[in-house]
């Protein structure tokens, strides 16, 4: 029997320090440091946050889904879901783990796909922690459909010179470069016809021209660039994995940021359900606590049910990969886990808002800002309708029509064929009679 629910205490123990660290240590700098986690450090935040990375290394938790050789443990999605899970409270965990989006899906691919020299200039000062990266890939006029992509890369002598758009290439203010796929090859198929470009940001031409927020945040002052890439000229040996092979290595990349993102939608779904019983506990309305009314304890029961449905199949999904080592062959469960995330953070985080009253939608509350979290999760890496039709091809994969007029399940047909197999028997009852 290879079931087994049960962290190793060895773990357990570490993830009991990095849930105390969290919420000691680590959570307090969304406060002082709001918003700021991509931003290069001034020096009172490098003596603050520097210390706290140090911590998490000398406890070997830095970096822990990378293998030994790239610095970090090795210890695979499983245990990275159970450590995410604690990180996805706060918007600085993942940094001060050395494990934030969109560097562990950059720093994957560099270490999967790049060449000696990639990885000594942009790998190892990434998995320091030293610099951010961007992934460029998403262009103003197309997003789900890549084979909409007109980025172009063409030859010239020793150089590639890129031209085109891109859009929500995110952190791209404050990265050190990007990752940039542009087609190289128009004659043939998409699949075939575009390459991934390191390019540092620094680069003549490229040129970020608005820096588009979220809600809520200030115009022109957000993470995610909208960036003209005008006559951009990067070295030969730029390309990354070889031409042609960006669909390939843009598969890999996006399949584990889907699912760590997945990951730390649990936790933050759980700080939403923790602060609903909590203020279901404390608030007393027409005569008894909000926890013994009825619709409140529906919200409750229902969230609960949510969470550890999309907890148990998320964790699943990563002992499967660590299982395969081969996101491909999890393609379906992984698209499955993105598809549900955005509706339990959605409906955990809806719900809780609503038990703080007019507390729960003012700004000094978290809710609206989970709710609209929800919406990024249903887009970033692929919208939902898209992961929905991948999963409905894979599931269809097992089943084949049938030939004749009838279901295989039609109940006529089963009474029909039942009797048949028993007549033998049937026919020598009938005789006793
Ligand atoms: C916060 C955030 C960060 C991001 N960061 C990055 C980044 O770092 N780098 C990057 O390259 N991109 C990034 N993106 C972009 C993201 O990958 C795209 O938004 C996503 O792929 C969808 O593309 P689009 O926005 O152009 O929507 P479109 O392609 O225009 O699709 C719009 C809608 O059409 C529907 N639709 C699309 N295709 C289908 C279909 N086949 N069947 C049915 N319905 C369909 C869906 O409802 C979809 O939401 C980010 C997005 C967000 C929100």
């Amino acid at each position: 029997m290879g079931w087994d629910f049960e962290t190793d205490p060895e773990y357990q123990e570490i993830l009991d320090w990095v849930d105390e660290f969290v919420r000691e240590e680590v959570e307090p700098l969304d406060y002082v440091f709001p918003h700021k986690q991509f931003d290069p450090m001034t020096p009172e935040m490098r003596r603050i946050i520097d210390p706290l990375k140090d911590e998490v290394r000398r406890r070997g938790m830095w970096a822990t889904h990378l293998g030994p050789e790239l610095g970090g443990q090795g210890f695979g999605q499983l245990k990275l879901a159970l450590l995410n899970e604690i990180l996805g409270r706060t918007l600085w965990a993942s940094v001060v783990f050395g494990c934030q989006a969109p560097d562990t899906g950059n720093a994957e691919i560099i270490a999967h796909y790049g060449t000696d020299e990639q990885k000594a200039k942009y790998l190892r000062p990434l998995l320091d922690g030293e610099i951010f990266s961007t992934y460029s890939m998403t262009e103003p006029q197309a997003g789900a459909d890549p084979t909409l992509f007109k980025c172009r890369a063409h030859k010239d002598g020793d150089e590639w010179v890129i031209n085109g758009w891109k859009y929500y290439s995110s952190n791209a203010k404050t990265s050190t470069f990007l990752i940039v796929m542009a087609v190289t090859d128009p004659e043939v198929s998409a699949y075939q016809g575009m390459s991934m470009f390191l390019v540092p940001t620094d680069t003549p031409g490229v040129n970020i021209v608005r820096n588009v927020g979220l809600f809520g945040e200030p115009i022109n002052e957000g993470y995610h660039a909208l960036i003209h890439y005008d006559e951009v000229r990067v070295p030969a040996d730029a390309v990354l994995g070889g031409e042609g092979q960006a669909f390939a290595i843009a598969q890999t990349r996006l399949g584990g940021g889907r699912i760590h993102h997945a990951m730390r939608t649990i936790g933050w779904a759980q700080q939403a359900l923790d602060m609903m019983c909590e203020r279901a506990l404390s608030r007393d309305v027409a005569g008894s606590k909000l926890a013994e009314k009825q619709f409140v304890q529906g919200f409750i029961a229902d969230s609960y049910a949510q969470l550890i449905q999309f907890r148990l199949f998320v964790l699943y999904t990563a002992w499967e990969i660590d299982k395969y080592n081969d996101y491909k062959k999890v393609r379906k469960d992984i698209a499955t886990a993105k598809v549900v995330m955005p509706t339990v953070l959605h409906d955990i985080a809806w719900r809780a808002m609503q038990v703080h009253g007019a507390l729960g939608v003012s700004n000094e509350m978290p809710f609206l800002s989970m709710v609209a979290g929800a919406g990024v999760m249903g887009l970033a890496d692929g919208p939902t309708e898209v992961h929905k039709v991948t999963i409905a091809r894979q599931v269809l994969r097992d089943y084949e029509a049938t030939d004749g007029m009838w279901p295989t399940e039609w109940i006529p047909g089963k009474i029909e064929a039942a009797q048949q197999k028993f007549a033998h028997v049937l026919d020598l009852e009938v005789g006793n009679l």
